[in-house]
């Protein structure tokens, strides 16, 4: 069997279908040879439900090299200021991850497990008998020539702009109502405590939620869930110092007011300005 692509549904299935004794290749477009890690791209939220599917692969996690910190509880705060705090009782809670450690570990264990990982190998297209999808045209690293590889089964894990998706017209054409996100990481957030997940809902607007937490002392996530129109102001001035506050809150008027033109890297430096006692790191 041939799976495209070793993000984490990629190597899982491939994991999965080797530990039930198929031959598998899992082919990825990209090297991974990362020589040191980003934790500025991690802090993605892993849910009881994903843990126990983990080990459910035999993938360990407890102490486990990717995990950066335990969500216990989450905080939600409305629109009307009210706050509501729910614990986490399922498999310890939320588990943020180092996304490229997590990938390394999941492609290690595909590996071990018998799966042939070919790295820098980018699938350009389905390959066809008459009656089926029968493999893929592949293209080899470096000035290797293209080549076709056979499979009576082909997995198709590519994302969000999957092979799939592309070469039979089944892409959704995004609408004014779609989400989008924007993650940021600041040094810190004042009075935001390690253990919670921060969930500001902001209804149906533009801004439609914030969610923050901190991934490991020192860097906070901040995602950005966005829809179409409104302002974010009232959320940004929120965490600002309270000497900073006025000064801040017209600033960050400003700038969230330009938002709905601007978009996402308007958020980010509307949210730097608002939270003068943080500062921001990176933001993709
Ligand atoms: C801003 C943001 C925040 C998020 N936060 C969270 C979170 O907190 N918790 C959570 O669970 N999820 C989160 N997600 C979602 C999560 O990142 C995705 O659901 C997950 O990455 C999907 O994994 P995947 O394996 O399906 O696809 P991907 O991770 O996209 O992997 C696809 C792989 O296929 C490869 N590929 C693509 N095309 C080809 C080709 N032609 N040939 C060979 N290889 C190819 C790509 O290089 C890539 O490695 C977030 C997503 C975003 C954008």
């Amino acid at each position: 069997m041939i799976v495209i692509g070793a993000g984490p549904a990629g190597c899982a299935a491939a994991l999965r279908l080797a530990q039930q004794e198929h031959r598998v290749i899992l082919l990825e477009r990209q090297r991974m040879a990362t020589p040191s890690r980003d934790r500025l791209r991690s802090g993605e939220g892993l849910i009881p439900r994903t843990l126990q599917e983990l080990i459910d692969l035999d993938i360990a996690v407890a102490d486990a090299p990717w995990a950066l910190s335990r969500i216990q509880r989450i905080r939600t705060v409305r629109q009307n200021g009210a706050v509501k705090t729910t614990a986490i009782d399922r498999m310890g809670g939320i588990l943020q991850i180092d996304r490229a450690c997590f990938e390394d570990v999941l492609r290690d264990a595909a590996e071990r497990a018998g799966v042939d990982v070919r790295l820098g190998w980018r699938v350009r297209q389905f390959y066809y008998t008459p009656d089926r999808i029968a493999g893929v045209v592949v293209q080899p690293p470096g000035d290797q020539p293209a080549c076709v590889l056979r499979a009576p089964i082909v997995i198709d894990a590519s994302g969000r702009n999957a092979l799939s998706l592309r070469s039979f017209d089944l892409r959704i054409r995004a609408g004014a109502g779609d989400f989008g996100a924007v993650v940021m990481f600041f040094d810190q957030v004042d009075g935001l405590e390690p253990d919670v997940w921060e969930l500001h809902m902001f209804g149906s607007g533009q801004l439609s939620v914030v969610q923050l937490s901190q991934i490991e002392p020192g860097i906070v996530r901040c995602g950005l869930g966005c829809r179409a129109r409104s302002s974010c102001a009232r959320w940004a001035t929120r965490r600002t110092s309270s000497g900073a506050r006025s000064r801040s809150t017209r600033r960050s008027r400003v700038a969230c007011n330009a938002v709905s033109s601007c978009g996402a890297r308007m958020y980010a430096r509307a949210l730097a300005t608002a939270c003068a006692r943080s500062r921001l790191m990176d933001y993709c």
